[in-house]
């Protein structure tokens, strides 16, 4: 059995491992020290993963301040990278009902204190800043957030890696994590199994990597029973970091931590065409039905999250065309038709499914893992993970280097899984 020999050790290269690995390799490098750094992933294309499957919406309007501090961190450094991950700051453009316009205006004074530019306008004004808008049905009033807009994940997920990659970080792809061995409350060894040759093409790689993540079992059954058929690898290190995403329990179940808190859900994203919309100068539009959508080239992404989804590792894009009863014309295309009548013409493109990570807060974790020496984790940001992604990636660093917080990141300790400041529950969470 091959085996390797690191001081920090991602279980996941998505967004999250990818930000953290850049974040501990250059703090590491700016201190004059040397560490062996390496990521693990089945899959580093990460077809499945929720990196490739999300909006690319990025703001820092949160309620609490654990979340608005690592995103308005991130959104500032996205600003300095703008170019390479295509950041556009175009704004997010939200329409809130009754319940929701209460919530952003309770929030609005801790935005103000973080300077964040968020307007508040009347219902009235909303042709005014969306002229494709004819429908003011349900709309309370309208937030526009400035420093907010539109990114791309795979820019930036790259940006991430070539920056970790430049200060000597391995990434490993194709390796399964399977067993991980804990003494005295310490990880000690991880053994990944090789993921086998596909038999042909990438349609055979792509549903072969889909089995690893989303039904395990089936993979390592040989003869009826659950076994190895691949190739093992073993990694030992210091410091184990779960960073994958919405299989992290499935990672914390085999260091022997019963995560209850962590649950996968499918979300489901279209593309349409409709050329009698031009939304070329808005970031993300949201409506009161709680559709979001925004340019993207030629066409318009939109995408709603259906909360009657049952929990699971489905991945499996099932919002239908544009058949009558289909959940696509159901929660999608009928609200944007009703709120924007020119949206009665549209094609239908094309769709994906993709996991949300919940908690029951709606808030991510980042911290160490309770039991365990030399165990972290850093994820379940639910919708949050592109735009948390950078400053999540530098709480984590100073927790792990320093044993605390910088000054602008300081509240991220209330992302432990005590969660010291109480319950953090997010409302205006899609
Ligand atoms: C439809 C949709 C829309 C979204 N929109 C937005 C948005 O607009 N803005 C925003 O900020 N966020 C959004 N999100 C959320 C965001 O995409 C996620 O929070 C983020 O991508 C999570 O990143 P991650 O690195 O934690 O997980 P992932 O990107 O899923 O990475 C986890 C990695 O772990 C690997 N892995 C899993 N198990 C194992 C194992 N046993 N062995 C080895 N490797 C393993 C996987 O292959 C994967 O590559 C959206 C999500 C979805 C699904």
């Amino acid at each position: 059995m091959a085996d390797y020999n690191f001081d920090f050790l991602f279980i996941g290269g998505g967004i999250l491992g990818s930000s953290g690995a850049m974040a501990l390799s250059k703090r590491l490098e700016e201190r004059g020290e040397n560490a062996r750094i390496a990521v693990i992933d089945v899959d580093l294309e990460g077809e499945h993963s929720s990196t490739l499957k999300n909006a690319g919406g990025v703001r820092a309007t949160w309620k609490n301040r654990a979340n608005i501090e690592l995103c308005k961190y991130s959104i500032d450094f996205y600003e300095t990278i703008r170019e390479e991950i295509q950041f556009r700051e175009l704004g997010y453009f939200w329409m809130h009902d009754e319940a929701w316009w209460q919530e952003i205006k309770k929030n609005h004074p801790l935005y103000k204190e973080y300077g964040l530019t968020v307007e508040l306008y009347p219902r009235e004004s909303v042709p005014e800043f969306l002229p494709f808008v004819d429908n003011l049905d349900g709309i309370a009033g309208l937030s526009i957030s400035r420093n907010a807009g539109l990114l791309d994940h795979y820019s930036l997920r790259e940006y991430y890696r070539r920056e970790a990659k430049k200060r000597g970080v391995k990434f490993f792809d194709r390796l399964y994590v399977k067993k991980i061995i804990v003494e005295d409350g310490r990880v000690t060894e991880i053994i990944a199994n090789q993921v086998e040759k596909p038999e042909g093409n990438i349609r055979d790689n792509s549903e072969l990597i889909k089995t690893y993540l989303v039904n395990p079992e089936k993979r390592f059954r040989v003869n009826g029973e659950i076994g190895y058929q691949s190739e093992a690898v073993s990694f030992k290190c210091d410091v184990l970091i779960n960073t994958a995403g919405a299989w992290s329990p499935r990672i914390s179940k085999l260091y022997g931590f019963n995560d209850e808190k962590i649950k996968p859900r499918r979300r489901q994203m279209v593309v349409i065409r409709c050329a009698e919309v031009d939304l070329s100068s808005f970031g993300l539009i949201i409506d009161t039905s709680h559709v979001y959508f925004h340019k993207d080239a030629e066409n318009i992404l939109a995408g709603y999250s259906n909360m009657d989804e049952p929990y699971g590792y489905d991945i499996e894009f099932n919002f239908g065309g544009m058949d009558e009863g289909s959940p696509f014309v159901k929660y999608i295309w009928l609200p944007l038709w009703r709120r924007i009548s020119k949206f009665e013409r549209i094609k239908f493109i094309r769709g994906w499914a993709g996991l949300y990570e919940e908690t029951p807060d709606r808030s991510g974790y980042l911290g160490r893992v309770p039991g365990f020496k030399n165990v972290y984790e850093c994820g379940a940001h639910t919708g949050r993970g592109l735009m948390i992604s950078h400053g999540a990636g530098m709480a984590l660093t100073d927790l792990i280097l320093d044993g605390k917080f910088r000054e602008e990141l300081k509240h991220a300790k209330d992302l432990s899984r005590e969660r010291p400041s109480g319950d953090l529950f997010e409302e205006l969470h899609l």
